[in-house]
């Protein structure tokens, strides 16, 4: 094993960081070294439930801070993330890999889900019918559910956690964080940050573990809302536990994404779009493009004799050579199994243009590096197409006609994001409407909704009812009560006994 002298993290519940008692514990890498840099204690359940009980018992207390002074301390938070834009970027790049520019635009990408929810009391605000019926009045206010638990992945440790705690938080609830165990420095950080901002101790608590403790998440009874956000197995079997103990469930999964590239689109933007989307953060992105279709054979040859030259371009590096365009994959295991793709990929007999395994970086050979991929003449039988790789390869599928290609999307098992290039309106409209995918680039080869629309696939890439943050955020982090009144002053109508129409009980 290739470790340097190592610490170990902690827990943060309550206000303040808790020593692990489980004795067990998990390695975290440095994956540009293929060191283990530290250690983050693996939580029991009593330990999860003792966190869960924190929750539970600041919950009153915050339910009844006017929503006002809830988004205050939001605000507080914000300026404190841009404060600490470099130390929070530092630990994403250090426990995952990407570069400091990746990891600072997934943080703003954070961030923006904390301005939207600045505006809790605007978000909150519930609907009033005057007279329902003589002399009755109806309204209907959102609360809070109590507490909420998110479970995270390791590929955005600042983002994914700042999708769920801040609109769960606004909206009232306290909260129990299970971040992914091979980053979590970062989510514990911005936990402390919410206490710097003022927030009451107990109402954002981080445990660190495995399944141990999500299952404790996921049974016990006090937890009333799960967000999960990673691979599909795992976000399947979190909806059905979930939702078989009553909880609320919003799963969100793996993905292949797939562009398709039309023979009137401006080749050099689809190969900038390329560029980004399939070799950005190593591949390790739910939104990556890892399928490109094109239609017809001199599309496809067009776009190899660009995409070529630039992918043998692409500067491989640590984070700390910050003229580094792509970082290593996330641990030594990840690498092997990316490496093992590309294996296959070539057993099932797809042209390897570009081969990445085995790529040496200068003074980091222990390095989880991968180099970039590309696969061309990719069948849909082939298991590079079928599965998520999660990794910097590319398969490039040749499509016959346009039908042919929205029939290949529709027919994936995953639903998350995908393209279009063509400079046809027609197309790009027929596309949008009939493609069976929950977030649709029209030239725009990541289509992430920003913070106030809300995100979230269709498919095998999602689970449950609601997509994550923005206005959908706001209807899974509360429940609706709805109130009708009548007053004695009020018209009086002397005892119903039937069921009227026009609210009149
Ligand atoms: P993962 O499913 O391995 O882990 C996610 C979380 O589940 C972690 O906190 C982990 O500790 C926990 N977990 C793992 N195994 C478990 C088990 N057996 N029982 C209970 N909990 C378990 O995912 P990952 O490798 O960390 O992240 C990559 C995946 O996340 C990819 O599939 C990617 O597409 C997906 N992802 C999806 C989105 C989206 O919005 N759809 C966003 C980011 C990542």
């Amino acid at each position: 094993m290739n470790r340097a002298m190592t610490t170990t993290l902690h827990h943060y519940v309550g206000g303040r960081k808790v020593p692990g008692e489980s004795g067990r514990a998990g390695d975290i890498y440095n994956p540009a070294t293929g060191q283990v840099i530290r250690q983050v204690p693996l939580a029991s359940q009593a330990e999860v439930e003792a966190a869960i009980a924190t929750a539970q018992e600041a919950f009153p207390g915050w339910a009844a801070v006017p929503a006002g002074r809830r988004a205050q301390i939001m605000f507080n938070f914000r300026d404190l993330i841009r404060k600490n834009m470099d130390r929070l970027a530092e630990s994403v790049s250090s426990e995952h890999g990407k570069t400091l520019d990746d990891a600072k635009g997934s943080i703003t990408r954070g961030l923006e889900v904390v301005e939207f929810a600045c505006g809790i009391s605007q978000l909150l605000k519930g609907e009033y019918s005057e007279s329902v019926a003589s002399g009755v009045d109806s309204w209907s206010m959102r609360q809070p559910l109590g507490v909420c638990a998110g479970i995270t992945p390791f590929n955005f440790p600042a983002m994914v956690p700042m999708w769920m705690f801040p609109m769960a938080i606004a909206c009232g609830n306290t909260f129990v964080l299970k971040p992914s165990e091979k980053d979590p420095s970062c989510p514990l950080l911005l936990a402390e940050l919410m206490t710097e901002a003022g927030l009451p101790d107990g109402v954002l608590n981080v445990v660190n573990g495995d399944k141990e403790a999500v299952d404790t998440l996921l049974t016990d009874p006090r937890v009333q809302a799960i967000s999960f956000v990673g691979s599909t197995k795992i976000g399947e079997y979190i909806y059905h536990t979930g939702t078989q103990h009553n909880k609320r469930v919003q799963a969100l999964c793996g993905a292949k994404n797939h562009m398709l590239v039309m023979p009137d689109a401006d080749m050099d933007q689809v190969v900038d779009a390329v560029m980004g989307a399939a070799y950005g953060s190593a591949g390790e992105r739910c939104m990556a493009i890892s399928v490109v279709v094109t239609v017809g054979e001199d599309t496809a040859d067009q776009m190899m004799e660009k995409l070529l030259p630039r992918v043998e371009a692409l500067k491989v590096g640590p984070y700390t050579d910050l003229g580094s365009e792509m970082g290593p994959v996330v641990t030594p295991e990840a690498r092997d199994r990316v490496n093992g793709y590309i294996d296959k990929g070539v057993e099932e007999g797809a042209t390897l243009v570009r081969d990445g395994r085995g790529i040496q970086v200068a003074g980091h050979e222990h390095g989880c590096f991968v180099g970039a991929t590309i696969f061309d003449n990719v069948r849909t039988d082939m298991s590079i197409y079928t599965d998520e790789i999660f990794g910097p390869v590319l398969s490039v599928v040749r499509a016959d006609s346009y039908e042919d290609a929205v029939g290949m999307i529709n027919d994936h098992e995953y639903g998350n994001g995908t393209a279009i290039f063509t400079r046809d309106g027609d197309a790009a409209r027929d596309f949008s409407h009939r493609i069976q995918i929950g977030m649709v680039g029209v030239n725009v080869p990541i289509p992430v909704p920003l913070a106030f629309h809300s995100f979230g696939g269709w498919k095998r890439s999602l689970f449950g009812d609601h997509a994550i943050h923005g206005p959908e955020g706001v209807r899974f982090y509360t429940k609706l009560k709805t109130i009708t009144e009548r007053w004695p002053s009020g018209i009086r109508s002397g005892a119903v006994f039937n069921f009227r129409a026009g609210g009149e009980h």
